[in-house]
């Protein structure tokens, strides 16, 4: 089973739009998104978010 690594990079604008898309998979700390889970087993809605992140901040990597 793949796993992924979810990260946020300092580009974060806190727009606001990842947790709109999935806010299972992602809280605001302060300005920033952050992932609730660093690895996930399943991807789910965060994919779509990482397409949906206005500055490309959203990092995801399988991992095996
Ligand atoms: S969509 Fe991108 S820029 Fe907007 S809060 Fe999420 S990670 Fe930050």
């Amino acid at each position: 089973m793949p796993k992924y690594k979810i990260s946020v990079t300092d580009d974060c604008i806190g727009c606001e739009a990842c947790i709109a898309i999935c806010a299972e998979s992602f809280e605001m700390e302060g300005a920033k998104s952050r992932p609730k889970k660093a690895v996930v087993s399943k991807i789910g809605c965060i994919q779509e978010a990482a397409d949906g992140c206005p500055v490309d901040a959203i990092n995801v990597e399988e991992v095996k």
